[in-house]
């Protein structure tokens, strides 16, 4: 299993040594060739979701990674990266990659609880870390999106298919079950699909 995760900026270190962990191999995408490569999935890490959003047009990738995704890619996105495949986001006129039919909101917390950790349910899995920082969370969503986490009564995770993101950044902890999650219900039932 080879997973890209998209290295233009944030966090994206913390999510490959996740998957060398779970004994997945990746590779940074930072530029148009890059795609090229053969790969069963991609990462879409935390940060700034302006900044990458602009990167991944001036690079030259936006439009490349939206075909792969609208064509059954399967894709992670955490924190900025759930703003980056959100259709809609509530304080924020810029849509980027809209391939995921929820709506987010953006610095969600205020400043004041800008960053906190807290353990909840995610799906089945129970008492998973969520290390939240500037996050977003999801106000809205749509028919075929299932919610698979919240807290405070705010959507934090959601799936849509081969399409998977969390407000929170479970790469930042040592708790592997939301990558295996990935790798095992969405990366690994399309390899079986095809
Ligand atoms: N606040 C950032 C944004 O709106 C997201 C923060 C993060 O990815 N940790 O893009």
């Amino acid at each position: 299993m080879n997973i890209g995760v998209l290295a233009l900026q944030g966090a994206f270190e913390e999510h490959r040594q996740m998957l060398s962990r779970l004994g997945a191999d990746s590779f940074e995408i930072r530029q148009e060739r890059d795609l090229n490569a053969d790969f069963d999935g991609l990462i879409i890490p935390g940060g700034e979701s302006t900044v990458q959003g602009k990167l991944l047009r001036e690079l030259n990738l936006f439009d490349k990674i939206k075909e792969l995704i609208t064509d059954g890619l399967p894709v992670f996105g955490t924190c900025a990266g759930l703003i980056l495949l959100a259709k809609k986001t509530e304080n924020d006129s810029r849509t980027h990659l809209a391939v995921m039919d929820i709506t987010a909101v953006r610095n969600a917390y205020g400043r004041q609880l800008g960053s906190f950790y807290t353990e909840e349910t995610f799906g089945e899995l129970e008492k998973v870390p969520m290390t939240f920082i500037r996050a977003p969370y999801i106000s809205e969503v749509g028919a075929g999106v299932q919610i698979l986490a919240r807290v405070g009564g705010n959507i934090v995770a959601a799936r849509q298919g081969n399409r998977l993101v969390t407000a929170f950044h479970p790469e930042l902890n040592k708790d592997v079950r939301v990558h295996k999650f990935f790798l095992e219900n969405i990366v690994k039932s399309r390899a079986a699909q095809s």
